[in-house]
């Protein structure tokens, strides 16, 4: 199921679009926005952005591919150099966006898809408020979502799990503040719709995402 609140009218039309994917952690967005760039539509038009972090690496990330892992040093050397465009701070670790490539996939019409939290998704929105679509991913439920971040965080401390619960109660209470919210109950369904939402704005509904 989703709710769209808004549409987006006179956006620059030659410049790409940023497609910013927000929730808990253990909402699901991650392997839902994975799902939707390897579906054939959406391949060749939607990038993944690549955020800079503090935390480490999980078993099965990829440098440069989910995240650049790098020092608190060089994240606050690339931040006073005015090279990240947003950032946050979750659990004691930083996460950035970098400015340089954004902007140059903006100019260049390419497409991105940005997991942020709720601070980086409203940030881009005001920074490109014509640009810049948000899709809020809600979990089935709390207790589900209890149950996928102590699966998922099997390398991480009891109570980063709980810090991890009681700021997704948090966030869900703003959901109303996305333009997109899609509830993740069957993960087919909801990739489905999510890459609906993409390819309506873009402007090429005519052909389904298909996520299976
Ligand atoms: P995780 O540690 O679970 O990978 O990420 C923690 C949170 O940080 C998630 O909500 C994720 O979407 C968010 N996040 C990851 N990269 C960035 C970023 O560059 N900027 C912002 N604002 N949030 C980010």
């Amino acid at each position: 199921m989703s709710v769209q609140k808004a549409g987006h009218k006179n956006r620059h039309k030659k410049q790409g679009l940023l497609f910013v994917i927000s929730g808990p952690s253990g909402s699901g967005k991650t392997t839902l926005l994975g799902k939707v760039l390897l579906t054939k539509v959406l391949r060749r038009k939607l990038a993944k952005s690549i955020s800079v972090t503090t935390r480490s690496q999980r078993s099965g990330e990829r440098e440069g591919q989910d995240y650049f892992f790098i020092s608190p040093a060089e994240f606050r050397r690339l931040h006073k150099a005015k090279k990240i465009l947003e950032w946050t701070r979750y659990l004691g670790y930083y996460y950035g966006t970098k400015k340089d490539a954004l902007e140059k996939s903006l100019a260049s019409g390419r497409h991105l898809a940005l997991c942020l939290d709720m601070r980086g998704a409203l940030r881009l929105k005001r920074l490109y408020p014509k640009n810049t679509v948000t899709v809020f991913i809600e979990p089935p439920s709390l207790k589900e979502l209890r149950k996928r971040i102590a699966g998922r965080c099997c390398q991480t401390k009891p109570e980063e799990i709980e810090r991890r619960v009681r700021l997704a109660q948090a966030e869900l209470k703003n959901s109303r503040r996305y333009d997109y919210v899609v509830k993740n109950n069957n993960l087919t369904q909801a990739a489905a719709r999510l890459g609906d939402i993409i390819l309506k704005e873009i402007g090429d509904f005519k052909t389904t995402a298909r996520c299976n």
